[in-house]
């Protein structure tokens, strides 16, 4: 086992890979930039290292300086957790040319994958659904005969598209042709590659998800599937395991797709893949996310798994040491990601000093923060505060912890969208357990009348 591991992140991620790293005697590096020299993950690691500015270019994506902390600490393998350079695929080879071990899946899977139209034919050559659509689409023409041919609604997207970005919907040929233009624009001004496909729209789908692990031995399981349809311009809000539309059966199907996908990619470490779940049962693939995701938790929480630990330790060889048969789904579990942004200003983010933050506790209620009393929220990075993840023995006790869980947290001095959540949780349809991609769209009106009567009762 490693000696001692840098965390390539910040915020609660790196946190959680550190405490994983505590509980298993590691000692942990944690990389900063000037704008976090008072962040809790550099004050909990055993070492710091300042690598740069306050903007992320010039720090925690500047990979030289990355790779000069880990040789000056002795660190012997980097952890990326989820965002900056978690997917990056140069990354993960250079730390294996510096002899650091990449605790993430072979980059060469990490290349593929990134590529949607490329992993899009890779998923359907392992056999695994995949939502109708095209290979790269270089010219509107051929979109436009695509498209009249498959019927409206379609979907343009970026193959290099991530984060909810670069991806239009069209509903007739007129704005077919208009966004066909601005997607590729959008692309290629986002992410340097202008490349674009299209795929069917599906009108009322469910995002289900299934998690995965594999070792370095060739074995991959899965853990079941997070349920994560409450989300924002494609940026989930809510996630929770299992997903409320998802019996046994169809857990298996998905679970077993998911396994195959990543057996004939020859994927290890922790990964997703994500599927759109139809109103008719059918499930089709939409992408792997090769790296540890930010709702995990919800499915550490049902299946009394720790991901992250396992996750380090497949990274350094060891056999997954138990079978699909012992993975067992138990009780249901929510995650809300409190951000630091003002839901009834169309989520603005508002980055501040947090004067007085309070921890909500008490029965299956967990929460991965990076927080704390006085703590200065930097502009400079995501607007993520904390996750609250509450666990019960059905959803209903899960819902009336968060609910206990949320209206406990304090964080006094800045707007947080903990009332936005409140306001889910209180949602017939939500409560229902019928939220699809929709739900926020179609319940606009209705959370934003809850959030001002909220906003004035607590005035008064
Ligand atoms: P990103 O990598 O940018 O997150 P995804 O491909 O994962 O993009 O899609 C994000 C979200 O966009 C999905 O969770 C879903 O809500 C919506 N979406 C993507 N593709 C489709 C589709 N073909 N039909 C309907 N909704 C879609």
């Amino acid at each position: 086992m490693f000696k001692k591991i840098l965390v390539a992140n910040r915020g609660e991620i790196a946190l959680r890979i550190m405490r994983a790293c505590r509980e298993m005697g590691i000692e942990s590096v944690a990389i900063h930039s000037a704008a976090d020299a008072n962040a809790l993950h550099v004050k909990y690691a055993d070492e710091s290292v300042c690598v740069g500015k306050a903007s992320s270019a010039e720090s925690y994506l500047r990979i030289p300086n990355i790779i000069a902390a880990a040789e000056i600490t002795g660190a012997e393998a980097i952890h990326p957790g989820y965002g900056f350079l978690a997917e990056n695929a140069e990354f993960a080879e250079i730390c294996a040319e510096n002899d650091f071990t990449w605790i993430g899946p072979p980059a060469e899977v990490i290349r593929a994958m990134g590529d949607k139209a490329t992993a899009r034919s890779m998923t359907t050559e392992a056999g695994v659904p995949v939502v109708p659509g095209t290979g790269l689409v270089d010219d509107v023409e051929t979109a436009a005969e695509w498209a009249n041919g498959c019927g409206y609604p379609v979907i343009i997207k970026a193959t290099a598209g991530g984060g909810g970005k670069g991806m239009r919907v069209a509903w007739d040929e007129a704005e077919l042709r208009k966004n066909y233009v601005a997607a590729r624009t959008e692309a290629g001004a986002a992410f340097g590659n202008d490349g674009v496909y299209l795929e069917k729209y599906l009108v009322n789908p469910r995002h289900v998800e299934v998690q995965l692990l594999g070792d370095r031995h060739g074995k991959v399981l899965h853990f079941g599937e997070r349920d994560c349809s409450v989300q924002r311009r494609h940026q989930k809000l809510i996630e929770e395991a299992p997903s409320p539309a998802v019996n046994d059966d169809l857990r298996g199907r998905m679970g077993e797709a998911a396994v195959r996908l990543a057996a004939a990619v020859g994927y290890h470490s922790a990964g997703t893949v994500e599927f759109l779940l139809d109103e008719d049962g059918s499930f089709y693939f939409m992408e792997m996310n090769t790296r540890i995701q930010v709702e995990h938790p919800v499915t550490e929480m049902v299946t009394g798994v720790d991901l992250m630990k396992l996750m380090i330790r497949v990274a350094a060889g060891e056999p997954i040491g138990f079978d699909q048969s012992d993975v067992v789904v138990e009780g249901h579990a929510i995650e809300c990601r409190i951000n630091a942004e003002n839901p009834e200003r169309d989520f603005m983010p508002c980055p501040g000093r947090i004067l007085y933050y309070h921890a909500p506790g008490g029965p299956g209620v967990r929460v991965d923060t990076h927080v704390y009393s006085d703590y200065q929220v930097p502009p400079h990075y995501d607007s993520l505060l904390a996750k609250i993840i509450a666990h019960g023995k059905d959803r209903a006790e899960a819902v009336a912890r968060m609910r206990r869980a949320l209206a406990e947290c304090v964080f006094e001095g800045l707007p947080t969208s903990t009332p936005f959540h409140l306001e889910v949780l209180e949602n017939p349809v939500f409560l229902a357990g019928a939220a699809t991609t929709r739900f926020l769209e179609e319940e606009s009106s209705h959370l934003q009348e809850g959030l001002r009567v909220r906003a004035i009762s607590e005035e008064g």
